[in-house]
């Protein structure tokens, strides 16, 4: 067994790990990442699709070249339109912006992966493929990292090993919060040149030609995104295979209906109880310390900014201000992403009767169509300062 002096590791070479490396790279520091899987062993699905400015533009601050070609690799929408019955109630259109100035980028995860590991190269960040994290013992000066193959020495451990963290487990944390009752269907599918996709990502509440479920669409570059809400007496499975009996109606006509990746939910709603160990050793990142509904896409964009601060934290030593902040973003992350999750499901006759209103009243007033078309992803200030998420 073999023991290797390393300033910082990261466990996992997932997006939040692969942007924790490359920030701690851009403030100087050495850096290790051990990932668990083979370097070209396939990433689970599709999943994060959408990449805000903020996240842009922290990455693009460590590594100029990598905010381009996140944002040449992605698109921006064309427009943002609401249905409520079948019946437009809001629209808003993005005009082209610089690549400096994207307000955001819609690709698939894998891509974004791909250009990180390029950019970790770049920065010098090593990554050991095959080297799946078993043991961490945090000490007041410093923590130990095992692997089958070695133990590693370092001031501190950044855990971006995931929704099931090893990392969290060996340092006696816990995950705590609600999952939703409601299963939600997400299927990608692949771009057909001879029949384009629509460009604007369109959000229909009670859509008809889905026998009234709410329906969402989101276009990226390769494909468009169908999010489908199952009702409580859907079976999921069963909604997913009859999708050669549904799908044609929300596609172009002719469009030949490639599914690239499907998949079905109830989504979690969790936040580590502390995202640090006893001895501030040991940081937690990414789904490794927390996991929301995707309505906001809070999952891997909270996951970035818990990765600059990570690399803020052990640069100047202050663990402890880690743990404050992102364990507070992680609470008001939750709470925008619940209030999406309850907008969406409507379980009270209330907000049910208020939706409709809304809809009634849109055609009048743009206040009411701008509620329906922006509650379904929960509120946008989740009161962390200087952070969206
Ligand atoms: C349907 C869906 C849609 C989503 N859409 C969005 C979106 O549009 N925008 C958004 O911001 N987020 C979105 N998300 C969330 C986003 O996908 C996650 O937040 C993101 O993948 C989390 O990244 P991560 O690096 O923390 O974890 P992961 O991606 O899970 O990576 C963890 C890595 O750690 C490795 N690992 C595991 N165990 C060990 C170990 N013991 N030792 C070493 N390595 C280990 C794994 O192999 C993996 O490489 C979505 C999620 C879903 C399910």
């Amino acid at each position: 067994m073999s023991t290797t002096p390393t300033n910082v590791l990261v466990a996992g070479a997932g997006p939040v790990g692969l942007a924790t490396a490359l920030l701690l790279r851009a403030r100087g520091l050495p850096v290790t990442v051990l990932e668990a899987a083979a370097e070209r062993a396939p990433r689970p699905g599709s999943r994060a699709i959408f990449l805000h400015r903020q996240s842009l533009a922290t990455l693009a601050a460590a590594d100029p070249a990598l905010g381009a070609e996140l944002v040449r690799n992605g698109l921006v929408w064309g427009a943002r339109c609401t249905y409520f019955a079948g019946r437009e109630v809001h629209r808003r259109t993005y005009t082209p912006a610089p690549a400096d100035r994207a307000p955001f980028s819609s690709l698939p995860q894998p891509v974004m992966e791909e250009l990180l590991r390029a950019a970790c190269r770049r920065a010098g960040a090593g990554i050991r493929w095959n080297a799946p994290v078993t043991g961490v013992e945090p000490a007041p000066d410093g923590v130990l990292v095992r692997t089958p193959d070695a133990v590693y020495r370092a001031a501190y451990a950044v855990g971006c090993d995931g929704a099931r963290s090893a990392v969290r487990r060996a340092v006696g944390v816990g995950l705590r919060g609600p999952r939703s009752p409601y299963a939600f269907l997400v299927l990608d599918v692949a771009d057909d040149p001879a029949h384009p996709l629509p460009l604007d990502r369109a959000f229909h509440y009670r859509d008809p030609r889905m026998d009234a479920r709410n329906v969402l669409t989101v276009p990226f570059r390769g494909g468009l995104r169908v999010d489908v809400q199952c009702r409580p007496d859907d079976d999921p499975d069963a909604l997913g295979a009859a999708a050669d009996d549904w799908l044609p109606g929300l596609l172009p006509a002719g469009h030949a209906r490639t599914v690239t990746w499907s998949s079905h939910y109830r989504f979690q709603q969790v936040v580590a109880d502390a995202l640090t160990d006893a001895h501030g050793r040991v940081l937690l990142a990414g789904e490794a310390g927390h996991l929301f509904a995707p309505f906001g896409a809070r999952g891997l964009n909270s996951g970035i900014a818990d990765a600059a601060a990570a690399a803020a934290a052990a640069a100047t030593g202050d663990v402890s201000g880690y743990a404050a902040a992102r364990h507070r973003a992680a609470v008001l992350n939750r709470r925008a992403a619940g209030r999406a999750l309850a907008h969406l499901t409507a379980t009270g006759p209330w907000h049910r009767a208020a939706q409709r209103l809304a809809a009634a009243a849109a055609p009048r007033s743009r206040r009411a169509g701008r509620w329906l078309d922006s509650a379904p992803y929960g509120p946008r200030d989740a009161g962390i300062p200087g952070s969206r998420y």
